[in-house]
């Protein structure tokens, strides 16, 4: 066995967290453990356990009942979709005659990602698979001095085969769980306890001075602000519109005349309605204007005029919506 993976399992055996679920390899109640604490605190998640553990105290007993059942067992946990799919997979198991044994296996399960098919996998089953969360993240970041973003793909790719390549064979489940806890109690988040930590002589972030500043964390890109201004131009019932081209969010759409990031000067014009609409990467600022005019005033090429009546028939982006709304 390698020396970190040595002493990750020495520490497991001396102050890994007796938690319930872990004085049993039935995979009922370790795989009902781990959706619990998927979005829950130890402490609140361990009085469900056991809720649930009391009422469905076997797979079969949980796919037996109903799903207002088991959501009303889970009253007060949040994320109720981990409930209707803890349901939905336990009547999966059932039909399939026995709980899977392999991580593809667990993985079909609803509800089951690689965390918790490899946390299921190699506590119940003995198979040689590394579970990768947050706490492995710090934990191996710290110790081998890796700057690379956590929450991106590559982070996820390097640190799953390193998790992997550390993993002694035959001892996944104590590795495993020795990461978690050695994580959660000793390489903590805010306040790693260096001074007694039996990693500290080979920790590349402990020598540099760098734990606070590992893991690196990818900054969310703040989203990027567009200008926009709509006006609605009517002439005689009549309006221009613009179909927007090629490579563009709003491909094959209509809209009015539009200006970015320019104030549009006709004279008469009057302001409706500002308005802010949130895409995922970006934020459009929108100013809606109306223009009333009893001659067409001169436009930039490719607007067509149509009548106002038949503005139903072109498809229209939601803000072009909102402008007629606000009409
Ligand atoms: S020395 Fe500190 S930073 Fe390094 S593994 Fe131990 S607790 Fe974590």
């Amino acid at each position: 066995m390698n020396a970190f993976a040595h002493t990750i399992c020495q520490w497991y055996a001396a102050y890994g967290r007796g938690l319930p679920w872990r004085h049993t390899r039935d995979p009922y109640a370790v795989w009902l453990s781990e959706i619990i604490l998927q979005q829950t605190r130890i402490a609140q998640g361990t009085a469900y356990w056991h809720r649930f553990m009391d009422r469905f105290p076997t797979v079969d007993a949980l796919a037996a009942a109903t799903e207002d059942e088991v959501l009303r067992l889970w009253e007060g946990l949040g994320y109720y979709s981990r409930a209707r799919n803890l349901h939905a997979a336990a009547r999966q198991i059932v039909a399939g005659g026995a709980f899977p044994d392999t991580l593809e296996g667990i993985r079909s399960l609803k509800g089951v990602g690689d965390y918790t098919a490899a946390a299921i996998g190699s506590i119940c089953f003995g198979v040689d698979a590394a579970v990768v969360d947050g706490n492995v993240y710090r934990v191996l970041s710290r110790h081998f001095g890796i700057a690379t973003p956590v929450g991106t793909s590559a982070a996820k790719r390097e640190f799953t085969a390193l998790a992997e390549s550390l993993l002694p064979k035959g001892e996944a489940a104590a590795f495993n769980q020795g990461m978690m806890d050695f994580g959660a109690l000793q390489c903590t988040p805010l306040s790693p306890a260096c001074m007694d930590c039996p990693l500290q002589g080979s920790c590349n972030a402990f020598a540099t001075g760098r734990t606070t500043l590992l893991p690196v964390k990818k900054t969310a890109a703040k989203p990027l602000e567009r200008r926009l201004s709509y006006v609605y131009i009517r002439c005689q019932g009549e309006t221009p519109i613009r179909r927007r081209g090629e490579g563009d969010i709003w491909q094959g759409l209509w809209e009015p005349y539009v200006l970015e990031e320019e104030t549009p000067a006709f004279p008469g014009m009057r302001p409706l309605k500002s308005v802010r609409h949130q895409l995922t990467h970006r934020t459009l600022l929108a100013d809606f204007y109306l223009l009333e005019t009893p001659e067409r005033p001169q436009l930039p090429e490719g607007y067509r005029w149509i009548k106002e009546t038949e503005l139903d028939h072109y498809a229209k982006p939601r803000l072009f919506e909102l402008l007629l709304e606000a009409l």
